[in-house]
């Protein structure tokens, strides 16, 4: 009959479709054999950061922080921080209280950082940091007071100290003229001096070591600080008798991976997809940063953008119409991706979100919409897993044993906010490294708390600063 012809008909099409999603999607479905193999691959590149005759080009930049110990309770004090770099810039108070009662009280505010600036030139974006923090000292009525300030500058820098870095280069959103080479440190302190006034620069810290050191304030285990979030990176204690660029053989000091530069040579360029390398192609630092691209905030949206403009063209999506929305760069967010993937949410709601985002849905629409954003995240918590096999793995060959327990500070809104992201990831870590029992710990406010100890640390042991 007619009525069952059709039937058919439509069968047969929602087949069609079926296979031609699946075949989108393939790439992004990595097997235990191809995620063992990144392992390696990042295994091999740790070595080569390491290493002097290869850390000129390694591609994992293994960078010393100058940070060679953990806090031991003695600290106490008023500190200042700022956190540059993470989803939002923040100036914090933080009082450290040392002893038995110890503790650590943070006042903070958040301040916007318009796009014009970010990518503007070095000395407005300096200014503009200095403007927030006389905004913030007269706000909390110690205006005048000079405290010792720690600086979470959550970017690559090459340090001779742990009051200088000079900056590798811009990743993320950030593209200020003239910074790239320049000490931050003196770059901050020119503003505040352009200004009149007076801080007093202790410590440039990372993010990753800020969230391993509030960790390790609470665990002495914790040797390893993860970011997932807007940005992905790790940091972790390393022997010094294996970082060839710095003098000494004694003791331990972190070393600032910057992890996201894996597969910059290539080596990982068989998973990457065509997606991946138009998100690269479309972003401020092409062809930089591959590893992050697959597995961070700012970027994850971005995939699933490529992909939905390509199955719409395919006529599989929003009935073939690509969106003056779906053409904007950066509309989903990582708290987007999140509430779409987060199990509780009826398909209504997806397709409430999608409207929010200017993207009439149908029903099916919205099904595979979630599909892809479930396909790309998970791919990034994968990815994100297996190099912190590698890097757990290095540590229990470091310390020579047959199983070794350990913990990682973590931070980012990747890992906090999205539903299945920090499951994925440990399932990948217990699987690519069942000899470390690894207990992940969740840092709070790692960026603020952690450069305010750093700097407390750095002036207990070292004096610095008064200059
Ligand atoms: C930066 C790292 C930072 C990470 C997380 C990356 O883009 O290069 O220095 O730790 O983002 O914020
Ligand atoms: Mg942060």
């Amino acid at each position: 009959s007619k009525g069952a012809a059709m039937v058919t008909a439509v069968a047969y099409r929602l087949a069609a479709q079926r296979k031609q999603i699946d075949a989108v999607l393939a790439p992004f479905l990595l097997s235990l054999d191809t995620l063992r193999e990144v392992k390696n691959k990042m295994r091999a590149e740790l070595e080569y950061g390491l290493k002097r005759e290869t850390q000129a080009s390694a591609t994992v930049k293994m960078l010393p922080t100058y940070v060679c110990g953990t806090p031991d309770g003695t600290e106490s004090g008023k500190f200042l921080a700022l956190d540059l770099g993470g989803t939002n810039f923040r100036v914090l108070l933080v009082k450290i209280r040392s002893g038995r009662r110890r503790s650590v009280q943070m006042y903070n505010k958040i301040f916007a950082i318009p796009l014009e600036i970010m990518q503007g030139t070095g000395e407005e974006l300096f200014d503009h940091i200095v403007q927030c923090i006389a905004d913030f000292l007269e706000y909390m009525g110690i205006k005048g007071a000079r405290l010792p300030l720690g600086f979470t500058f959550s970017f690559p820098c090459r340090q001779a100290s742990i009051d200088k870095g000079t900056l590798v280069g811009w990743t993320k959103g950030f593209k200020a003229t003239d910074c790239e080479g320049e000490d931050v440190v003196d770059m901050l302190r020119e503003a505040i001096r352009r200004r009149n006034f007076d801080l007093d620069i202790v410590a440039v810290v990372n993010d990753t070591v800020g969230t391993m050191m509030t960790c390790g304030y609470e665990d002495p285990n914790c040797e390893i600080g993860l970011i997932a979030g807007t940005g992905s990176n790790v940091c972790y204690m390393e022997d010094m008798k294996n970082i060839e660029i710095v003098e000494g053989n004694e003791g331990k000091m972190c070393i600032n991976t910057e992890w996201g530069g894996f597969g910059d040579n290539g080596c990982i360029d068989n998973i990457r997809t065509k997606y991946d390398k138009q998100v690269d192609e479309g972003s401020l630092n092409a062809g930089k940063q591959r590893y992050e691209k697959m597995t961070s905030g700012m970027y994850l949206g971005e995939i699933v953008r490529q992909i939905l403009i390509d199955l719409t063209k395919q006529g599989l999506l929003f009935r073939g119409q690509i969106s003056e929305s779906l053409r904007k760069r950066g509309i989903f967010e990582t708290k987007f991706l999140s509430q779409i993937e987060s199990d509780r949410l009826a398909l209504l709601q997806v397709r409430r979100i999608l409207q929010q985002l200017g993207l009439d849905s149908t029903c099916e629409d919205s099904i595979i919409v979630k599909e892809v954003c479930g396909a790309v995240s998970r791919r990034a918590a994968q990815l994100c897993g297996a190099g912190l096999a590698a890097i757990v793995e290095k540590k229990r060959e470091n310390r020579g044993v047959e199983h070794l327990q350990i913990t990682v500070g973590v931070d980012g809104t990747l890992y906090k906010l999205h539903p299945h992201f920090s499951r994925v990831l440990q399932e990948t870590v217990r699987e690519l490294a069942p000899q470390c029992d690894v207990t992940f710990m969740l840092s709070e406010d790692g960026s603020g708390k952690g450069a305010a100890l750093i700097t407390a640390v750095a002036k207990r042991l070292h004096n610095i600063g008064r200059k």
